[in-house]
C-alpha cells in the first residue's frame, strides 16, 4: 500500500473533478476510500459529515478515475459515436444524469441507430436528468418525429423504474431539496425526503400537470 495520500480537495484535484462531485460519489456509497470509512451514508449521517476528515490513496485516486470514466459514459460515447453527436457550442450540454441509465441511454441509441441505417437521420446531442426523469435532445429528419418522439418517452417511463445510479429497479424519491429515481439502496441520496409526497408523487412532470388541471 502506497503511504501518499490525500484529503477531499487534494484527491479531487488528482482526479480532475470538483470536491463537491468526489463528495457526493463518496456519498453514494459503491466506489468508498479504503481506510477510515464510516458506515453510515445519509447526508444528515457520518459520510457527510466526516467528508473533510477522508483520506484517500494513490490505489483510491486511480479508483475513482475509473468511476469518472464510468459516469463520463467513456464506453458509451466510443461504441455509439455513430449515434451521440454531442452538443457543441459556448452553452453545450453534455450526457447530464447518473450512470445506471446507460442501459436505457443504448437501447434508445439502438433504434436510432436503425433509423439511421435506412437513411433517415438521428443524432444524440444530449441529455439531462430532471425531477428523476430522463430527457433526451436529438437532432433527426422530421419524417421520423413521431417516432423519435416515442422512443424518447419510452426512455423516459424506464428512467422513472430505474435507479439512476446502479440500474436496479427504483421509484422516484422526492425529497425536500431534490427528486431523484433511486432504488432502496440509494435512496438516501434525496434525503431528506418530503414525506407528503414521497412514494404518492412518481412522476412530478405528470402531477404537475394533473395539478393545473384540477385548479
Ligand atoms: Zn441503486
Amino acid at each position: 500500500m502506497s503511504d501518499d495520500t490525500y484529503g477531499l480537495r487534494a484527491a479531487a484535484e488528482l482526479i480532475g473533478i470538483m470536491p463537491s462531485t468526489l463528495a457526493y460519489i463518496v456519498s453514494v456509497g459503491d466506489v468508498l476510500p479504503e481506510r477510515g470509512v464510516p458506515t453510515s451514508t445519509t447526508y444528515e449521517g457520518t459520510v457527510w459529515n466526516d467528508l473533510k476528515k477522508f483520506v484517500f490513496t494513490s490505489p483510491d485516486i486511480e479508483r475513482y478515475k475509473l468511476e469518472m470514466d464510468r459516469r463520463n459514459f467513456v464506453d458509451f460515447k466510443a461504441e455509439y459515436a455513430d449515434v451521440y453527436t454531442p452538443d457543441e457550442g459556448p452553452n453545450s450540454r453534455g450526457l447530464e444524469f447518473g450512470p445506471g441509465w446507460t442501459g436505457i441511454l443504448g437501447e434508445f441509441c439502438d433504434h436510432m441507430r436503425d433509423y439511421n441505417d435506412i437513411g433517415r437521420s438521428c443524432k444524440l446531442r444530449w441529455g439531462k436528468e430532471k425531477f428523476g426523469a430522463l430527457k433526451l435532445f436529438c437532432d433527426y429528419d422530421d419524417s421520423i418525429q413521431r417516432y423519435v418522439e416515442h422512443a424518447k418517452g419510452v426512455a423516459y417511463g424506464r428512467s422513472l423504474g430505474t435507479c439512476q445510479e446502479c440500474a436496479a429497479p427504483g421509484r422516484l424519491r422526492y425529497g425536500d431539496m431534490i427528486c431523484l429515481t433511486l432504488c432502496d439502496r440509494h435512496a438516501h441520496l434525496a434525503e431528506p425526503l418530503d414525506l407528503e409526497r414521497d412514494g404518492k408523487v412518481l412522476d412530478v412532470s405528470a402531477w404537475t400537470r394533473s395539478q393545473r388541471r384540477t385548479e
